[in-house]
């Protein structure tokens, strides 16, 4: 499988526990990926013997991101890598893409739960960068505000873009602000919001028991399988 040398440019801390890794491709030729694919990450001296998967949180035209929740020793050694340091990624991986759509006219709902937010992040800037102008309905669950990942740059593209809707749920607090429900997530809530759950192509991208009940939940309504698409990232 193709490998290829990563260097890290610069970091962004997006929240209290979670970072974006901005990198070079230094064998550059011939890499490309489609939104919501994702990289399995090495250290050079390869001293945990495998690498782990990462959702590359930039749209294929920006410059490579990749956004990491620490939570353990993987992820913790990600936060500390610095400027100029090279990892190995290999890839691009991953099935879960706009492109597996059997049906583009379809509305596309992206249900997240924290870290989950990695893939619709790049699908939504690659629906916006193409003006496709399709209808996008991000579910994002949270449990504080402060956790809330590309809190503000959601905010942005949504004002900017009349076809990209989002709803935050917050499980933890009580914040008040536009867009913000105090309480767990329901498909019941993305049911009323869109009317019905016909024409459209579901995502969900989180924990496993996050992924788990929204896809029985969907599919409980009467939603087709075909249109449900999934990613689980860790044991919740
Ligand atoms: C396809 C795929 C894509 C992924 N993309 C991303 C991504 O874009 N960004 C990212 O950060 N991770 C992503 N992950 C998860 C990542 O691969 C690692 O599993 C994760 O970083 C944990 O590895 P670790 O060695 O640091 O922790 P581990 O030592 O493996 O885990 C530490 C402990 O924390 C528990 N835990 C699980 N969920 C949480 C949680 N939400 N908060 C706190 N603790 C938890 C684990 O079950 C475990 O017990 C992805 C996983 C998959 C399968």
């Amino acid at each position: 499988m193709n490998k290829k040398n990563l260097i890290l440019k610069k970091t962004k801390q997006e929240t209290k526990d979670t970072k974006t890794l901005f990198f070079e491709i230094l064998d550059q030729d011939n890499f490309s990926f489609k939104a919501g694919q994702f990289l399995n990450l090495f250290f050079l001296d390869n001293k945990d013997g495998h690498g782990k998967p990462y959702t590359i949180s930039s749209a294929p035209n920006e410059e490579l991101q990749i956004t990491i929740k620490k939570i353990g020793k993987f992820s913790g050694k990600l936060h500390e890598i610095k400027e100029g340091e090279k990892i190995i990624a290999q890839g691009p991986l991953g099935f879960m893409t706009l492109e597996e759509r059997e049906n583009k006219n379809n509305k596309i709902v992206f249900i997240a739960g924290g870290i989950g937010i990695t893939p619709f992040y790049s699908m939504i800037k690659d629906v916006i960068l193409k003006n496709t102008e399709e209808e996008m309905h991000l579910f994002y669950s949270n449990k504080k505000i402060s956790s809330v990942i590309f809190l503000d740059k959601l905010n942005i593209l949504s004002k900017e873009n009349s076809n990209l809707h989002i709803k935050h749920f917050l499980t933890q607090e009580e914040y008040f602000g536009k867009n913000i429900i105090n309480r767990r997530l329901k498909v019941s809530d993305i049911e009323e919001k869109l009317n019905s759950l016909k024409d459209t192509d579901f995502y969900i991208c989180g924990s496993i028991p996050f992924v788990n009940d929204f896809w029985k939940a969907l599919k409980d309504k009467g939603v087709n399988e075909d249109n449900i698409f999934t990613e689980a990232f860790f044991q919740g």
